[in-house]
């Protein structure tokens, strides 16, 4: 297992103290969390820092932005090894409806989309909105 100062090292990103805490707290989290999220549990934290970080993280595909329809971007970790390919690497969000959570499904790849002749597909986002597994008690 990499530590997190190799896998900044690995993508040429400087190890900083800010971004070892951001990371962590990415980590610690299982569901998506908004830039807000991270400005609250960095209160004392320079917010201009604390989105460049994301920005960087995002560059550099240690992050993903998932929008999943509630109007504000969210941010998940990648899993290790992902480049955020449309063909390879994007997988299924799960919006649940309940306690408001996204999440990412990383095991469920979204299937490759056939748009038309002319058309150059850069992105997809695939959300899947019901109740999720802790809130339907399964
Ligand atoms: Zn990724
Ligand atoms: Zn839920
Ligand atoms: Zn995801």
């Amino acid at each position: 297992m990499e530590t997190i100062e190799q896998l900044l090292e690995s993508k040429n990103i400087r190890v900083t103290a800010m971004r070892l805490l951001i990371y962590k707290f990415l980590a610690e989290n299982k569901a998506a969390v908004t830039l807000s999220n991270i400005e609250n549990a960095f209160e004392k934290a320079d917010r201009t820092t604390l989105y460049r970080t994301i920005k960087t993280f995002e560059e550099n595909d240690i992050v993903h932005q998932i929008d999943d329809g509630t109007g504000i971007t969210k941010y998940a970790l990648c899993e290790q090894g992902c480049s955020c390919d449309i063909k390879t690497d994007l997988h299924l969000h799960f919006h649940c409806n309940n306690c408001n959570e996204t999440v990412c499904l990383t095991k469920h790849k979204i299937p490759q989309i056939k748009v038309p002749d002319g058309f150059v597909s850069e992105n997809v986002n695939l959300v899947v909105k019901g109740i999720c597994d802790k809130c339907s008690g399964q």
